[in-house]
């Protein structure tokens, strides 16, 4: 699965805590990350992320462009609701284009925790179903 993962500033932290403690989960799918998000989560457990610009410069897009072209499995994304973010227009359009495609959102580590168990135990299965079909 392709899974994509974003932090903002106060939240990095969280993510790369969240990482680490599911490597033995993320280390078998595909991950992509905003520009600083991927390097901390890399810096720190070493995985491979596809590093995309930094959000404000246009990485959330390009996650989002992704999700246009449903190619894009899951949106592991921690935002922080209590500071302002230059790119709110971007954050809007990538959780908007994650509706429009029904793919799986994840907005705080509480939904990220449900989402990533259920990556797991095969829940997601059904995007490998979709994948097939547009072959
Ligand atoms: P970053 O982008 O990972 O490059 O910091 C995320 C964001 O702040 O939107």
């Amino acid at each position: 699965m392709k899974i994509a993962l974003i932090a903002h500033d106060k939240k990095k932290v969280d993510i790369v805590q969240f990482v680490e403690a599911y490597q033995p989960i993320f280390k078998d799918h595909e991950l992509f990350a905003t520009g600083t998000t991927g390097l901390r989560i890399q810096e720190a457990t070493g995985l491979s992320v596809h590093r995309f610009q930094s959000g404000p410069l246009g990485g959330d897009q390009e996650i989002g462009a992704m999700i246009a072209k449903n190619e894009m499995d899951m949106v592991i994304f921690f935002r922080d609701p209590l500071t302002a973010q230059p790119h709110e227009p971007d954050i809007a359009a990538l959780i908007r284009l994650c509706d429009v495609y029904s793919i799986p959102l994840a907005t705080n580590m509480g939904t990220a925790e449900v989402l990533v168990r259920g990556l797991d135990r095969g829940d997601f299965h059904w995007r490998t179903i979709i994948h097939k079909q547009e072959r």
